[in-house]
Formats: C-alpha cells, structure tokens, sequence
C-alpha cells in the first residue's frame, strides 16, 4: 500500500497520518518531520533545510527528492508506506514517479484532504507539539487531557516556529501556488481521493479505510 497524504498546512494530515499508520502498520515518512529532526541534530541536511524552513518557503527540490529517496530504500517501506508532505511540486511527483517504476511499484492513492482556506488560519496558529514524541495537539479541535503536556509523555508541549502566525500567511501562500497542479498531476492520473477535512477527526478516518479497505479487496 503506497500512499500520499495530501492537504494544506493544518489540513489534519498530521493526526490522520498516525491513525492510518497504526491500523495499517506501514511507516509514516514527513519530509517535514525528517528536516525539524535533522536540525535538531545539526547534520548538514539541517543546515541546508533551516534557512528555507525560516523562511517559510520549500527547500530545493534535489535535497528533498535525494533525502526521499534514500528513506524508500529501507526494507520497513516493502510493504508501503505513507507519504506526508511529499510530494510538494509536480518535479518531485515526477521523481517520485521514476523511483517507484525502477522499483515495479506504483502509487496507490492520493488521499487529498480539503479544508476550506478561511478555516485553515485558525487551525494552524492552535497547533502545539510534543518535543520528545511529536505528537501533535490542536487547542480548540484536539486538546490535551492536560493544559500544555502531551498525553503520552507528559512534555510539556511546544508551537513550532512555522506555525507561529507571522510565518503561516506565507506558510499557506507558498502551499496554496504549490497544491493546484499536483491535484491536477494526480486527479489526471486517476489516484486522487478527495476526502472532505472539516468532518469530525475520528469521520475523516472512516472515510480514508473506506478508501483503503476498499482498494485490499
Ligand atoms: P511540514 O511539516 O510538512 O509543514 O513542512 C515544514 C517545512 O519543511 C516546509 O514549510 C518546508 O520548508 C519544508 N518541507 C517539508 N516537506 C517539503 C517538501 N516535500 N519539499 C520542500 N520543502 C519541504
């Protein structure tokens, strides 16, 4: 089962990526999560991904593609996998394409998130993490038991420098150029599952195993 997880910033891939990952037993790869933990380690992979992460903007295609590639060689992703966050440009779908095919594997399904834009900025400026596990938190739409620390470990729960609201306008600008034409790139291929995000969390995951349990038949 090899999927992609697709919506805007706040969209509520993170939250559905683990319910998929947990039912479906496959890994969650986030180029997002892989770059905050190569900065968090200082590698040369943080140096080159911070500035642009800062920033706002995407890091260059050549170093997330290099990075997505080596994470698809390890043998957790020969049963499938889970992509979130890439790809993020029709050059990295294309690459990915290349990849899978000199493997003799495909892409199964897009599952495409939708979130009304209005709603996207109220969501993401609530978003609190967990710094030791990474679980992700909403104020309003999936509180902590406890004020500020994450029901798993107890950390005391953190908001990422990129959900901070002076950088998510720029945040959703630079997604919102970036998602058109891969919706197009995957709606032409016929894998595009759009699921509809303003549901209710546990909803939205009905909808994705209807898609997934449909397709193991
Ligand atoms: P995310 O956690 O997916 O929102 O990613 C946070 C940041 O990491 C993005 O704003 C980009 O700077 C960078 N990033 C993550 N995935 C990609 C990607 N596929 N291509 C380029 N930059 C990415």
């Amino acid at each position: 089962m090899n999927l992609i997880l697709m919506g805007l910033p706040g969209a509520g891939k993170g939250t559905q990526a683990d319910k998929i990952v947990d039912k479906y037993k496959i890994p969650h790869i986030s180029t997002g999560d892989m770059f905050r933990a190569a900065i968090k380690n200082g590698t040369e992979l943080g140096l080159k991904a911070k500035a642009f992460m800062d920033e706002g903007s995407l890091v260059p295609d050549e170093v997330t593609i290099g990075i997505v590639r080596e994470r698809l060689s390890k043998e957790d992703c020969n049963n499938g996998f889970l992509l979130d966050g890439f790809p993020r440009t029709v050059a990295q779908a294309t690459a990915l394409d290349e990849m899978l095919n000199g493997l003799g594997r495909q892409i199964n399904h897009v599952l495409y998130i939708k979130v009304p834009q209005e709603d996207l900025f109220k969501r993401l400026t609530g978003r609190w993490i967990c710094p030791t596990c990474g679980s992700s938190y909403h104020e309003i739409y999936n509180p902590p038991k406890v004020q500020g620390k994450c029901d798993k470990d107890g950390s005391e729960l953190i908001q990422r420098d990129d959900d901070k609201p002076e950088t998510v306008g720029k945040r959703l600008e630079v997604n919102l150029e970036q998602v058109k034409p891969l919706v197009n790139f995957y709606e032409s291929k016929g894998n595009l599952r759009n699921l509809d995000g303003n549901k209710e969390i546990n909803e939205v995951f009905e909808d994705i195993d209807e898609v997934l349990i449909g397709s193991n038949q």
